[in-house]
C-alpha cells in the first residue's frame, strides 16, 4: 500500500487547491450563514465523490452535514467540523499564504485541513476505484468550537451505530495521535451582597466583590498540575460604580481533568464552596461540556491498528494526548473505539501563527485511505 503515498503525492496541488478554497470561506462558529456556505461547499464535493449528502438544518448553529459512502450498520464514523474561532475579516489582515512547506490562513489547522484530507482521501479511492472495507459516513458539523451543543446528539447517535470513530482533527505539531484529551467543565460563580452608600452607609453594605476575591483565591488553589487538573478564573465582572457597596459580581471558570474522578472533586468542591463574608451568599452554575477521553483500551487499541497500517506505507505513528477537548471525548466516554488527531501536522490552534505543513497533507490522505481500505 506504499504507492497510497506515492498516488496523494501526485495530488497534492489539488489537495491544496481544495484547502486554499475551504479557508478562503471564513466560517466562524457564531456566523450561521457564512458557516452554511462551507457546509454546502463541502456537500457538492462530496457528493461528486459520490456521497449520499444530507444535511441537516439548524436553528442557531451552522448545519451539519452527514455524507454516507455505503449503508449499514458497523461501518467508520468520521469527525470533522468545519466552524473556526476566527471572525469574519480575518482573512483580509491573514490571508492565505504559502511560505516553503507551511501555509498559513484562519482555520488552516483547526480544522479546514482535515477536511481536505477526508475529501481527498475519498475521492482518491473513487479515482483508483477501491471501496471503503466498510460504509463511510463522515459528519461534518459547524459548532464544534462553542462546545458542539447541536451536533453532540447527533454525534452520539452516529457513533452507537459505528465500528470505530476517526476524529480528523489537528495532529500534534510532531504528528501524535491523540490517545487522552482532558475533559472540560465550565462554571458561573456569582456572590451577591447588599448594596448600600460607599460614603453614608458603608458599614451596612456586604461587598460582593469582596466576596467574590476570596472564592476567586480558593478556585485557582484546587489546580493540581501533578494530577493533570487545572481550575481557571477567566473572566470576572461586577459592581455598578467606585461609590457604591456593590451587591453581585462573578466569575466564569474553566475546568480541565485527565479523569472521570479529578472530575468528581473538583465539581464536588466548587459546589460546597461557602461564603466567606457573614450575610454573603453564592451561586454555582454549571457542570461539564465533555467528559475526558482517558487512555484506555478504548483508543489504544484503534492506535495498535493503525499503527499497523500506517506502518505498511512507511508511516510511523506515534500518540500523545492533549489538554483541550473535541468530539472524540464524546464517542470515547460512550465505550466506542475511537482514533483522534488523523489530521494535518502544524502547530498554532487559536492562535495567529496557525500553520499546516504540506507534506502532510500527502501523508494524512493515504493514511486515512489505508485505514478505510485495511481497518
Ligand atoms: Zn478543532
Amino acid at each position: 500500500m506504499s504507492n497510497f503515498i506515492d498516488f496523494f503525492a501526485q495530488r497534492v496541488d489539488a489537495a491544496l487547491d481544495l484547502l486554499r478554497g475551504l479557508v478562503e470561506m471564513e466560517s466562524p462558529s457564531t456566523d450561521k450563514v457564512a458557516v452554511d456556505r462551507v457546509v454546502r461547499f463541502v456537500a457538492d464535493r462530496a457528493r461528486v465523490a459520490g456521497a449520499e449528502v444530507t444535511i441537516i438544518p439548524q436553528e442557531r448553529w451552522g448545519d451539519h452535514l452527514l455524507a454516507r459512502w455505503g449503508a449499514g450498520e458497523g461501518g467508520f464514523l468520521l469527525l470533522c467540523h468545519l466552524d473556526t474561532v476566527w471572525p469574519t475579516g480575518t482573512l483580509a489582515e491573514r490571508p492565505w499564504r504559502v511560505e516553503g512547506e507551511r501555509v498559513f490562513g484562519p482555520g488552516v489547522y483547526d480544522d479546514k485541513a482535515s477536511a481536505a484530507i477526508i475529501l481527498t482521501a475519498l475521492e482518491g479511492l473513487q479515482a483508483m476505484n477501491l471501496s471503503p472495507r466498510y460504509p463511510v459516513t463522515v459528519l461534518f458539523n459547524s459548532d464544534e468550537e462553542v462546545g458542539s451543543p447541536s451536533s453532540r446528539p447527533l454525534i452520539e447517535a452516529e457513533a452507537a451505530r459505528a465500528r470505530v470513530v476517526f476524529c480528523v482533527e489537528p495532529a500534534r505539531p510532531d504528528g501524535a495521535l491523540k490517545v487522552w484529551r482532558k475533559g472540560t467543565g465550565r462554571y458561573t460563580v456569582t456572590a451577591l451582597g447588599r448594596a448600600a452608600h460607599a460614603g453614608a452607609d458603608h458599614e451596612k453594605g456586604i461587598n460582593a466583590i469582596e466576596e467574590l476575591a476570596h472564592q476567586v483565591l480558593r478556585l485557582q488553589r484546587m489546580t493540581d498540575y501533578g494530577a493533570g487538573t487545572t481550575v481557571n478564573v477567566g473572566r470576572i465582572e461586577g459592581g455598578t460604580r467606585a461609590n457604591v457597596v456593590p451587591d453581585q459580581a462573578s466569575v466564569r471558570v474553566d475546568i480541565r481533568v485527565k479523569t472521570m474522578a479529578e472530575w468528581e472533586r473538583i465539581s464536588a468542591a466548587i459546589t460546597a464552596l461557602q461564603p466567606f463574608l457573614p450575610g454573603a451568599r453564592l451561586m454555582v452554575e454549571g457542570g461539564m461540556s465533555r467528559p475526558p477521553m482517558e487512555a484506555s483500551p478504548v483508543t489504544l487499541e484503534p492506535f495498535r491498528r493503525a499503527q499497523d497500517i500506517a506502518a505498511g506505507l512507511g508511516l510511523t505513528l506515534t500518540a500523545d494526548g492533549t489538554g483541550g477537548a473535541s468530539d472524540a471525548n464524546f464517542t470515547a466516554a460512550m465505550g466506542i473505539p475511537t482514533l483522534d488527531g488523523l489530521g494535518a501536522l502544524g502547530d498554532g490552534a487559536h492562535s495567529v501563527d496557525e500553520y499546516v505543513l504540506i507534506p502532510s497533507l500527502v501523508e494524512r490522505s493515504a493514511l486515512l485511505a489505508a485505514l478505510l481500505r485495511e481497518w
